[in-house]
């Protein structure tokens, strides 16, 4: 059936699963450990405000908490001392308080009504335990002020992240690297609570082999005949989902290879890029300096050549000198030329 085939061939839906999963045991584990903790809880508020039941039925049917009554009134002495004694355990007393998810006249009789007020809004008909989800327990952990006790900094916003992260999830799809962090984070909560309660005791590893589980979804056969025939066809299916995971690695283990090779040709590109770079630079400069070289041969050579003539030019001025001379029957005549005898 494609739509398997499809399903079995996308790990980002296994691994999206795999977190449900994760908190559907986390979950499992929070019931008997919240329970015992609300009962504790709920019979020391039993000593703070008596165990007197309402008699007047109290209700918030008059109250509307967008007037400006932020904390329910009651005209019972009873809800009153429990309202007040509630809201003093409340770690967010001045921002929103669920009041209204709970029955004020049964706050004496019910812990789980004194316990909703802790939890986010939307459990007014929920009255036991198995009717509260994850969100609402780990809501109830991070604003009860009984639970500070337990150390539990943050991690149950954490595990709310991962919870509200996976529910909003599109095409129910997750990253690995998601998984890893979101499994993370429950394991964090795990080992904490671990010292407090044995439920947890292995909870932790649980997490990790849930992580690494391989999954394969398989549509029961009705054309099989026979239990037997059944196991076959699932063995079957698991040993095609075998083989395939096993294609896939070895495609992931080429694919890694070569963007090493990759990464390790383009080091080497850049070593030559550089080496040439030098080399071509070194030619440049033994260009520069052989121009350099002739231009100074240059004007040494016309530096000579003007010299040449000048020594020409004297030459031929003493000739006329001493041919003078000796035609004005030894008189002395000096040169005409200016600075020609001055030193
Ligand atoms: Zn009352």
């Amino acid at each position: 059936m494609d739509t398997i085939q499809k399903l079995n061939e996308e790990p980002v839906f296994w691994n999206n699963f795999k977190v449900h999963i994760g908190l559907r045991r986390l979950g499992e584990c929070l019931g008997p450990f919240i329970d015992e903790e609300i009962t504790a809880f709920h019979d020391r508020m039993k000593q703070q405000c008596g165990s007197a039941p309402c008699e007047k039925k109290c209700e918030f049917s008059n109250w509307d908490s967008t007037c400006n009554q932020p904390i329910p009134p009651f005209d019972c002495e009873v809800c009153t001392t429990w309202r007040d004694e509630i809201r003093t355990h409340h770690s967010n007393q001045n921002g929103k308080v669920m009041w209204t998810n709970s029955k004020p006249h049964l706050w004496s009789q019910d812990k789980w009504q004194v316990a909703k007020v802790y939890m986010s809004n939307g459990h007014k008909n929920h009255n036991s335990l198995g009717d509260f989800d994850i969100a609402a327990l780990l809501c109830l952990m991070n604003q009860c002020k009984h639970f500070e006790k337990f150390k539990l900094r943050g991690l149950c916003e954490e595990v709310s992240f991962v919870r509200n992260s996976i529910m909003h999830s599109p095409n129910y799809q997750l990253k690995q690297k998601d998984l890893d962090n979101y499994m993370t984070r429950i394991r964090k909560l795990c080992k904490v609570l671990v010292k407090h309660h044995p439920n947890f005791g292995s909870l932790s590893r649980e997490i990790d082999e849930i992580q690494r589980l391989d999954l394969i979804l398989f549509a029961r056969d009705n054309q099989a005949q026979n239990k037997e025939e059944l196991e076959d066809k699932l063995v079957a299916a698991l040993e095609d989902n075998r083989k395939a995971k096993k294609t896939e690695d070895l495609l992931r283990r080429k694919v890694k290879k070569l963007e090493k090779t990759l990464s390790e040709r383009d080091e080497e590109i850049k070593t030559l890029r550089f080496s040439c770079k030098e080399k071509l630079q070194a030619v440049k400069q033994k260009v520069i300096d052989d121009i350099g070289m002739k231009v100074v041969k240059i004007r040494e050579k016309f530096q000579q050549e003007i010299l040449q003539e000048a020594i020409i030019v004297i030459c031929t001025k003493m000739e006329i000198f001493l041919l003078e001379r000796a035609l004005s029957k030894n008189e002395a005549v000096l040169p005409d030329w200016p600075g020609c005898w001055d030193s």
